[in-house]
């Protein structure tokens, strides 16, 4: 027997680099233990050498150990699988002879694939569902993983032809079930302790599934549904999807009057209205003025391109066949691409004439609109399109100027999330996979350099950072903003990505102080990505009560009565003078229904205008969403003082 065999102890490296012995067979619950108490009792998933396992499997071997709670989305997802198999259980009880099929967790809770039979579940069954998932729950059943050898398995499941398939796709000696209570179900893993610490659920909605995702197959019913360990966390989440519901951008878009579709014009492709054009002009102008600052140049190129110069670039390989096909011209072979970027079009901007170390860096930025194919099913209101106008921008650089254009650009990006009342947010640093070097193209001292300057731009500008392995393209490392909404929902926003690629197959060059020629160094970068999706977000986190600099109106004249149509006109042009947006309202209505019309379009101020106010050459203001609280009457000279100062706390100058 060698010394291996006798080997009674393992090493398990922690995620934070420290290494502890245990005994071999020790489990993740044993592990926990050994740290603290309070983290075995929350401990409820794990994860080792990087395969998800339960917190009652037995180690055997050296390796790192991730331990996970309620609060990691690992936790979360073995909470809604495991609940997806209680729900099974119920279903199985509750319409006897159903076929189960798949039952995975999702982003939010999870799901299970089933074929009813003659069987029909209706929203008036939920309850009862809900309740024996919880019935089951309470009894504290432990889930436990038994291997299965494949003709048992295809015995147990003969009469169901969705897990035989399953069944017929694996390799013996690696099928595995999942027991709790009486019930099974095939499963390769990835459960809670057991089912006690389920104390919230709820169904949310069925829809119909083909089997796999195949139109061709079977249609099957999926059950969605949510669990949490708190009733409490439940109600949270119900009230959260309420409000995501009151502020979901396409619904505050009609409203607001700031964008619509047509289908003649087709799917994916928004029309912006009067409202909504001045809005993105005044984010556009914005970030020009911030630009311009910042020793950007603007640019404009056209809409299409020669499939060439996508060949070129190398994102016909990627978005070609599988987006919008080429566009033919009367001319033999002419083939022209809708463009699905802006940067080699930029590229080409940069090859139009030779450049000097000392010319460098070039910034040039352009609002271009790109169309990309996304299939029907794919697109949502504003944050999936098909054509799109990203507030782009491309750095050409030399190595040693990357480091402070980063710092430049983290500025901006900053700029832009203070003046939009974005506070919450993070950065994540992607970088290279150590191990494969091979992955990644262009030298590795450049991309030494490059993720040193990330990482130390992110330092030094104070950002709440994490650094990921492997995660950066193979073109070059990047540096995304993960920025919360108000609602806590995390969006990436702001993305500054360094490229070798471009420059090479552009062969882009500089003469450098040597006098030889050199590549460029290329940077992207868009702090809104793209500005449909930018105010779909913008939308739903300000519920459409936009920074008031930002505001498409920012104040509506009410009269209350036809009396003083006269006086509102003056207050208007007074307004304007001040260069406030405003507007009457000079409908035959009630006040009280003036005011309720534009508490919905959520006008900031609303100034009434009555025989006082006109003789003494005042407004009377009411603040959106106050509801009377707090009115003050002004001379037009301190309302503008209001509006102006209120601008100023959000909207700062650049400084470079
Ligand atoms: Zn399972
Ligand atoms: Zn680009």
């Amino acid at each position: 027997m060698g010394l291996k065999n006798l080997k009674r102890m393992i090493k398990i490296t922690l995620p934070d680099g420290s290494i502890k012995e245990f005994a071999k067979s020790t489990t993740p619950i044993d592990v926990a233990k050994s740290i603290s108490e309070g983290l075995a009792r929350n401990v409820i998933s794990a994860s080792f050498n990087g395969s998800t396992i339960e917190t009652s499997t037995e180690l055997t071997t050296d390796g790192s150990l991730i331990l996970y709670t309620w609060n990691d989305k690992e936790g979360k997802k073995a909470f809604w699988h495991s609940t997806s198999h209680v729900m099974a259980q119920a279903l199985e009880e509750i319409y006897p002879g159903i076929k189960l099929t798949l039952g995975p967790a999702i982003d939010n809770g999870f799901y299970y694939d089933v074929d009813f039979g003659d069987q029909k579940i209706v929203e008036a069954d939920f309850k009862k569902i809900e309740d024996r998932v919880l019935e089951i729950s309470r009894e504290k059943h432990e889930f436990k993983m038994r291997p299965v050898t494949k003709a048992e398995a295809l015995a147990i499941y003969k009469d169901n032809e969705y897990k035989t398939e399953l069944i017929s796709n694996l390799e013996d000696g690696t099928i595995t079930f999942c027991d709790h209570s009486n019930f099974f179900d095939l499963c390769r893993g990835g459960h809670i302790p057991n089912t006690g610490i389920i104390k919230a659920m709820k169904i949310m909605s069925v829809a119909g599934a083909y089997w796999r995702g195949d139109e061709k197959n079977k249609q099957l019913t999926r059950v969605y549904g949510i669990s949490f360990p708190k009733q409490k966390d439940l109600t949270d989440y119900l009230e959260l999807l309420e409000e995501a519901k009151r502020r979901d951008h396409r619904k505050l878009g009609k409203e607001l009057e700031l964008f619509t579709f047509s289908q003649k014009v087709g799917q994916g492709l928004p029309l912006w209205l009067p409202k909504g054009a001045a809005l993105r002009d005044r984010l556009e102008q914005f970030l020009k003025r911030a630009q311009k600052k910042a020793g950007y140049e603007q640019v404009v190129t056209p809409h299409i391109g020669q499939k060439e110069l996508y060949v070129t670039s190398g994102h016909y390989a990627k978005y070609g066949a599988d987006s919008f096909q080429p566009i033919h011209t009367p001319a033999e072979g002419e083939e022209f691409l809708l463009k699905p970027m802006n940067c080699p079009h930029h590229c080409e901007i940069y090859n139009n004439k030779p450049w000097s170390y000392k010319d460098l860096p070039k910034r040039y930025a352009e609002f271009g609109t790109v169309y990309r194919y996304e299939q029907s099913g794919e697109l949502h209101g504003l944050t999936r399109v098909r054509g799109f106008t990203q507030d782009d921008a491309h750095i050409f650089c030399t190595p040693d100027q990357l480091d402070s254009e980063f710092k430049k650009v983290i500025d901006l990006v900053l700029y832009v999330f203070g003046s939009l009342g974005f506070e919450n947010f993070t950065a994540q640093v992607s970088v290279r996979d150590l191990d494969n070097p091979d992955k990644y193209i262009g030298s590795i001292e450049n991309w030494e350099k490059a993720e040193n300057a990330i990482i130390s731009a992110a330092r030094d500008k104070g950002l709440n950072y994490v650094i990921e392995s492997g995660e950066a393209a193979f073109y070059g490392p990047k540096l995304d903003f993960m920025v919360k909404d108000a609602l806590g929902r995390s969006w990436q926003l702001g993305t500054i990505q360094v490229d070798y690629n471009l420059p090479e197959r552009f062969e882009l060059t500089y003469k450098g102080a040597d006098d030889k020629l050199h590549r460029p160094i290329m940077i992207h970068r868009a702090p809104f990505g793209s500005m449909e999706r930018f105010i779909a977000i913008l939308l739903e986190h300000t519920a459409g009560n936009f920074p008031l600099w930002l505001m498409p109106e920012q104040a509506i004249i009410l009269s209350l009565s036809e009396k003083y149509e006269n006086y509102a006109k003056k207050v208007l042009e007074l307004l304007e003078n001040h260069e406030i947006r405003a507007l009457i309202d000079n409908r035959n209505e009630t006040i009280g229904k003036k005011i309720r019309d534009a508490e919905v379009q959520k006008m900031p101020f609303m100034l009434i205008v009555g025989e006082e106010e006109a003789n003494n050459g005042t407004i009377s203001v009411r603040r959106h969403g106050q509801e009377g609280k707090g009115n003050i009457t002004v001379t037009i000279d301190e309302f503008a003082k209001i509006v102006n100062e209120e601008i100023a706390k959000t909207l700062k100058t650049f400084e470079v």
